[in-house]
């Protein structure tokens, strides 16, 4: 299969014909997490079930982080810089302070213990967005099986003050999440039950309010085929990059795909990190590839 498929010509100019889909490493269990360091020229992202994080560097090489991680998942930095990580084991966000602590940011919503923090984004006022599914505690794998206190939801963390306000329930598997560059909108990929069929498997779109403090709407945004979308990134021009059943699919604000990035396997998440942003970073179930393209990511991935 051809490496690109163009859905609308539009597709043209986001994408290099001559850059090819690069294997950075591989040999991993299944890849999540990936958040770019370019004041360090290094990626780190998540080997979940093997419960690490990694670390590539712009000249190649690989590297643990942290083992064991508390078998963590997503991740992003806060305004200033921190790395945020959710941790399916210890069910918390987490943050890694300059001098190497980790602080627990959140870990209970109204006294009782979260699910599995799957995914966190962060935004201009420093506050701290991440879902919550019980994938991460309903199989041994990816954390260990234990029960679940709390419906999944969507939670706002503000570190401030240290107050959680869930800002959505109504999902069954909220999963990966990415606000629009002027953060008007946020996106949430809906995965559904784990287990089996689900017809419910698709990328919502809610619109941001309240001076950021609250969420409307909540539509369906987009379907995506084959698989389910998971990890989401903007580009600078706010089109949306998802993962996707067979790579990762261009869409516009309009909910309209212009176009593939073919893998040949699943990818899970992605970001947008060297010179410019404009590299994608792809983590597709064991591998981690790399794409120069023709956009720039969002400055707040
Ligand atoms: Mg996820």
């Amino acid at each position: 299969m051809a490496l690109f498929t163009i859905e609308d010509e539009r597709f043209q100019s986001l994408i290099l014909r001559n850059a090819p889909l690069v294997k950075l490493a591989d040999g991993f269990a299944w890849l999540e997490g990936p958040v770019w360091f370019a004041d360090q020229d290094c990626l780190l992202f998540s080997d979940l079930p093997n419960d690490r994080i990694m670390r590539w560097t712009g000249d190649g090489g690989i590297s643990v982080f942290r083992a064991p991680s508390g078998f963590a998942n997503g991740h992003t930095r806060d305004i200033q810089g921190r790395l945020i990580g959710c941790s399916h084991q210890n069910r918390c966000i987490t943050r890694t302070e300059l001098d190497g602590r980790i602080t627990i940011l959140a870990d209970r919503y109204q006294g009782r213990r979260l699910n599995a923090p799957n995914d966190v984004v962060c935004t201009s006022d420093g506050t701290i967005w991440f879902t919550d599914p019980i994938y991460g505690i309903s199989t041994d794998y990816e954390g260990g099986k234990q029960s679940s206190e709390l419906p999944p939801a969507l939670y706002r963390l503000d570190p401030g003050d240290g107050s959680l306000a869930i800002m959505a329930d109504d999902f069954t598997g909220p999963n990966g999440l990415c606000f629009s560059p002027d953060e008007s909108r946020l996106y949430v990929a809906e995965t559904g039950r784990q287990f089996g069929p689900d017809p419910d498997r698709h990328i919502r779109v809610f619109d941001v309010v309240a001076e950021g403090t609250r969420l409307s709407g909540g539509r369906v945004f987009h379907q995506i085929e084959p698989g389910a979308a998971d990890g989401l990134r903007c580009d600078d021009a706010g089109r949306l990059w998802s993962s996707a059943g067979d790579g990762v699919h261009c869409i516009d604000p309009d909910g309209h795909v212009l176009g593939r990035i073919n893998t040949g396997c699943a990818v899970s998440n992605l970001t947008f990190g060297g010179r410019n942003r404009s590299r994608l970073f792809i983590c597709a179930s064991h591998t981690l590839y790399g794409i120069y393209t023709n956009v720039r990511g969002a400055e707040r991935p």
